[in-house]
């Protein structure tokens, strides 16, 4: 009886034992397994830098588990003012591609071509195949005002940027002029990526860019562009309803960003600052604003995600309006980053925005 009880014991004990060592070696396996997809995956990635958020974005969304991407104006800052430091230079150029924006925005573009010239890294102007605004009439800074496509007539005041209005005039393609008067410097306006039609050729340059590195992979790149590409017609048609249903096609922001938006859809900004953020106006500028936002009877300044508001504050006390947010995308704030922002959640929100500022 003692002998077949020591067996027992002596069998469970083995089967125990057993399938304790089985049990090792799949947790072996499993983890030897994950080594290898690690290994695999980080070989097999691109790694994208990119100057603002939209392209961030997009090139994460077509590339999927194929790129890393990196912005490299930090959350919170400015392309058109950021320079990247030795450190970034020498990160970036270990990269297989860095996509700029181009158009005149990013300040520190040229310098970074003429840095990475030599290294293997794709450089890609994303906004390629779009033609700005102003860009086609632009000859030089000094003449930005002309918009000869419009028909103006009232540019006999050009020589002088500060006297070129006609306080009483009430055209509203003036207005496209008194914001114009603060972009001393620039050619063009950058921000093609605030039209979604216009930022369907930005996430095609991205496609391209991604196939070229990545030729095995054309297909799934394709399928997630056209996937990106649909949703921003969508964002079109929700703008174009938007507009359909407000009364009021101006409205009053901290900086001119928003110039595609005329083109696009109609609506006319007034911008405090100028196309780059640290354009301030002059006393005599911001005096026209505030008139301009009387005449219009604007009820709301609108602010952005990364521009100071100090100038933006005085004119919404001057004149008397509530505070509403307009995101211009450039760059992500924390904010953003909590709430899982993307463009397209980013412009619904400057639609409904929007929707309440033009009623
Ligand atoms: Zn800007």
């Amino acid at each position: 009886m003692k002998k077949i009880f020591s067996l027992i014991i002596v069998l469970f004990l083995s089967l125990f034992l057993a399938a304790c060592s089985e049990a090792e070696q799949t947790e072996e396996k499993t983890s030897s397994e994950e080594e290898t997809s690690t290994e695999e995956e980080t070989v097999e990635k691109l790694e994208i830098y990119t100057t603002i958020f939209p392209l961030e974005d997009f090139a994460n969304k077509i590339g999927g588990d194929f790129v890393n991407v990196t912005n490299i104006v930090p959350v919170g800052g400015d392309a058109h003012s950021f320079e990247p430091s030795a450190r970034d230079l020498i990160e970036i150029a270990e990269g297989d591609a860095l996509i700029y924006n181009g158009a005149g925005l990013e300040g520190f573009v040229d310098s970074i071509i003429q840095t990475l010239e030599s290294e293997e890294i794709e450089i890609v102007k994303a906004s390629d195949g779009i033609v700005s605004l102003n860009e086609e009439n632009n000859q030089g800074h000094e003449e930005e005002e002309e918009h000869d496509e419009h028909g103006h007539d009232s540019h006999a005041q050009e020589d002088d940027e500060h006297d070129e209005h006609n306080e009483h005039d009430e055209h509203s393609e003036e207005e496209s002029e008194q914001e114009d008067t603060h972009d001393h410097g620039h050619d063009v306006d950058p921000h093609v990526w605030l039209d979604p039609m216009l930022a369907i050729t930005l996430a095609e340059n991205i496609k391209d860019t991604l196939i070229n590195l990545m030729p095995e992979q054309e297909e799934l790149f394709t399928a997630n562009f056209d996937d990106v590409k649909a949703e921003l017609e969508v964002i079109n048609e929700e703008f174009e309803v938007m507009i359909d249903d407000t009364a009021k096609d101006t409205f009053l922001v901290s900086h001119a960003g928003y110039g595609y938006w005329e083109d696009r859809y109609g609506l006319k900004q007034i911008g405090i600052a100028g196309m780059s953020p640290s354009n301030d106006p002059s006393q005599r500028q911001l005096k026209e604003i505030i008139d301009l936002a009387d005449e219009y009877g604007l009820e709301y300044v609108m602010y952005e995600q990364n521009i100071p508001a100090k100038v933006a504050e005085i004119v919404k006390e001057e004149v008397g309006a509530e505070s509403l947010y307009l995101h211009n995308l450039e760059a992500l704030v924390k904010e953003d980053i909590e709430n899982n922002e993307d463009y397209f959640s980013l412009m619904r929100k400057n639609i409904e925005a929007l929707a309440i500022a033009l009623q």
